[in-house]
């Protein structure tokens, strides 16, 4: 059977830093980009200071929701 567990803190840290980046994360599982699906109200450009991503591996279906902060690029 399929391994539900989530990811641990240190893997979901990883996952984060590439989205940070900009980089397609990697399932640090499975060694396969993961899916992005951005979760919104439903309209965007509201100015928002973050926006959430949802990450799924297509692999292990582990999936993880993310904010990330936008505005620090300067
Ligand atoms: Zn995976």
């Amino acid at each position: 059977m399929a391994d539900r567990a989530q990811y641990d803190a240190v893997e979901l840290a990883g996952i984060r830093d590439a989205i940070v980046r900009g980089d397609v994360p990697l399932c640090p599982r499975c060694h396969v980009p993961m899916s992005t699906r951005p979760i919104g109200g439903g309209s965007f450009g509201l100015g928002y200071a973050r926006r959430r991503e949802w990450l799924i591996c297509s692999r292990c279906r582990r999936s993880a929701i993310f904010d990330i902060r936008r505005g620090t690029r300067n």
